[in-house]
């Protein structure tokens, strides 16, 4: 089933399902639960696993192995063992979900930046305040002007940042207030409140472009896709600058700030020109201070076959051998999904 479609079932009965990744209109939830996705909303509401209540899921040996609710009760949590373990360890046929009261939704408050860190920095102080948006996503200016030339969103010409946050519930106008006196103390150039959905759903035009608009405005894109704290966000925004000063292609930036999370962008404009050797330095340069900032190599992307080389820079040895020991207790062969993730 794709995501979308269990989403908007259930709004049309007054019920949500959050878990939203930015590709949710071409996602299955076999993937969903395979990589624990995130999304847009995961900030206030959870991820995959905060929604999966039980599993089916099919073994190399064709044994149905049966979770949570389609079990007597769980002793060890093979739900749990499941989630996110990306195609390794059996094929996941039936999930069952909880759905939660569909949220009164709140206005949309587009805030555009001079400076990425404060942006960033508005970020941090949103998450100390105890506001919680239900959405809050980043874009640096080279990232939004690719999506605003992809389809033309937003009279703005020049932004170093932009932040688009919505809120929920009862108290969504004073999250609101609270939010754009934030944006205010870190010197927004711009600040938009939007209320009525048709509007709102211009400006969130800008961010659903972002992933094929940034593609577009590049011969190459290597896409990396890291984590971590809010309050260490500004620092990590900083270094992306720092690389797109000092590389001859561009690096650029955008992600579910909420929960610190970053996709940045190498994007090279003329392959034969550029030396590939130093993409691949610039991207370790990005993972090794990502570590530095307390954060995760991997945000919402998986593990896979791109990652895998750099498992080690964040996992102990006794932590990653026992991964490898579960993968082996389930797929002795190794047979599925053989060469992702482990090698
Ligand atoms: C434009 C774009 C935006 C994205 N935005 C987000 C985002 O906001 N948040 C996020 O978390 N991710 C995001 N992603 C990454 C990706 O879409 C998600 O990880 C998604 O959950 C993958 O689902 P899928 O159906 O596409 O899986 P696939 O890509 O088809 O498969 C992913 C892995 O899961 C395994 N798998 C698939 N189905 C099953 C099953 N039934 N049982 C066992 N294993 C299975 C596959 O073998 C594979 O290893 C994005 C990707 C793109 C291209």
């Amino acid at each position: 089933m794709i995501t979308l479609d269990l989403m908007n079932t259930a709004r049309a009965v007054g019920l949500f399902y959050p878990p939203d990744p930015a590709s949710c209109d071409e996602s299955s939830l076999g993937g969903n639960v395979a990589e624990n996705a995130g999304g847009l909303h995961c900030k206030k509401y959870g991820v995959t696993k905060d929604y999966v209540i039980g599993l089916r899921a099919v073994t190399i040996e064709g044994e149905v192995l049966c979770t949570g609710v389609y079990s007597e009760g769980d002793l060890f949590d093979l739900t749990g063992i499941l989630l996110g373990s990306e195609g390794l360890l059996a094929a996941v046929t039936e999930i069952a979900v909880r759905l939660i009261d569909l949220p009164r939704s709140g206005p949309t408050i587009l805030a555009a930046f001079d400076r990425p860190e404060n942006a960033a920095q508005a970020v941090s102080d949103i998450t100390c305040s105890g506001v919680i948006p239900s959405v809050m996503e980043y874009m640096d200016g080279d990232a939004a002007a690719c999506s605003n030339r992809y389809e033309k969103t937003l009279e703005i010409e020049q932004a170093a940042a932009i932040l688009l946050i919505e809120t929920s519930g009862e108290t969504s106008e004073k999250q609101a207030d609270q939010i754009y006196d934030i944006c205010r103390k870190h010197h927004a150039s711009l600040l938009k409140r939007e209320a009525n959905p048709e509007n709102a759903e211009r400006l969130w035009k800008l961010r659903r472009n972002l992933s094929k608009a940034v593609k577009a405005s590049a011969e190459e894109k290597i896409s990396e896709d890291i984590c971590v704290p809010p309050s260490r966000l500004p620092e990590l925004v900083s270094f992306v600058a720092e690389l797109n000063a000092e590389y001859s292609f561009r690096v650029n930036s955008y992600g579910h700030a909420g929960d610190g999370n970053l996709h940045v962008n190498f994007l090279v404009e003329r392959p034969d020109e550029v030396d590939i050797g130093l993409v691949e330095a610039g991207v370790r340069r990005l993972f090794a201070r990502t570590l530095e900032l307390d954060g995760t190599l991997t945000g919402e992307h998986g593990i896979g076959l791109t990652k895998k080389e750099y498992l080690h820079l964040e996992f102990d040895p006794a932590t990653l051998a026992h991964m490898k020991k579960i993968k082996t207790v389930f797929d002795a062969d190794n047979l599925l999904n053989p060469g992702k993730m482990f090698t």
